[in-house]
């Protein structure tokens, strides 16, 4: 398995260095390659899209990505209060670009919760986490297991491995969650109702709370590292 791994980890490097990346972009690789957190005292909640940039929009279900973000963000903060200390990336209607929502999630000891919900073909419904680095994959596999337990609709890629700026490039643990579709009928109902977007909240809330006092627990064994550059626009999908 030893063996596997370290065969893994060459062909990746390999495969992946480029004479414009030196030595300490791959020392910023490294960070994530590590035990999930445990004990960590602060949340950066980051409420996806905003301002300019209204994310998903259904003209069919009449939802809008940026709102049904903040709302989202807003209940897992009074969620979480009590328990850790909660940063928002933010608290209005405002464009925040996703490089400097990375520069917010980096806070001593945090992780970070970006909130987005999801649109496709109108079959597709159900919550989905992505994550990618090692340290982010616990805490990816508890939210998603908590989120579905809340909904009903089970149509979804669930828990997925993607590089996106949210998830490879803060310095702290990092996962983007999808609420849901708001591009399916019956999802859209359901999120649509303040009561089931209060469930979503207490689902991630307990999620992070689980996190904190066991770290990896159980949840194992961990995923190989992959080693990759940065996410930068344009070479994965922004959500
Ligand atoms: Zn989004």
């Amino acid at each position: 398995m030893a063996l596997l791994t370290l065969t893994l980890l060459l062909a990746s490097c390999s495969s992946s260095s480029s004479a414009s990346r030196g030595p300490s972009s791959s020392r910023l690789d490294q960070w994530g390659n590590r035990a999930g957190p445990s004990g960590f005292g602060t949340v950066v909640v980051d409420a996806g899209h905003g301002g300019k940039d209204s994310g998903a929009v259904s003209r069919r279900t009449g939802l809008v990505e940026k709102t049904l973000t903040l709302d989202l963000a807003r209940r897992l903060r009074s969620e979480l209060r009590g328990s850790f200390r909660v940063v928002m990336v933010r608290d209005s209607d405002a464009f925040v670009d996703l490089d400097d929502r990375v520069r917010i999630a980096n806070k001593k000891d945090s992780v970070l919760v970006s909130i987005h919900f999801n649109a496709g073909s109108r079959r597709l419904a159900g919550p989905e986490t992505y994550w990618w680095r090692v340290d982010s994959y616990t805490l990816a596999k508890r939210v998603q297991r908590n989120l579905t337990g809340v909904s009903a609709q089970d149509n979804s890629r669930g828990l997925v491995r993607r590089r996106l700026r949210l998830t490879r490039n803060p310095m702290v643990p990092c996962i983007l969650v999808e609420g849901g579709y708001i591009t399916n009928a019956r999802e859209a109902k359901s999120l649509a109702n303040p009561a089931y977007r209060a469930q979503l909240a207490r689902a991630i809330a307990a999620a992070l709370r689980e996190q904190a006092a066991e770290g990896d627990g159980n949840l194992g064994p961990l995923p190989a590292f992959i080693s990759a550059p940065p996410s930068r626009h344009g070479d994965a999908r922004s959500s």
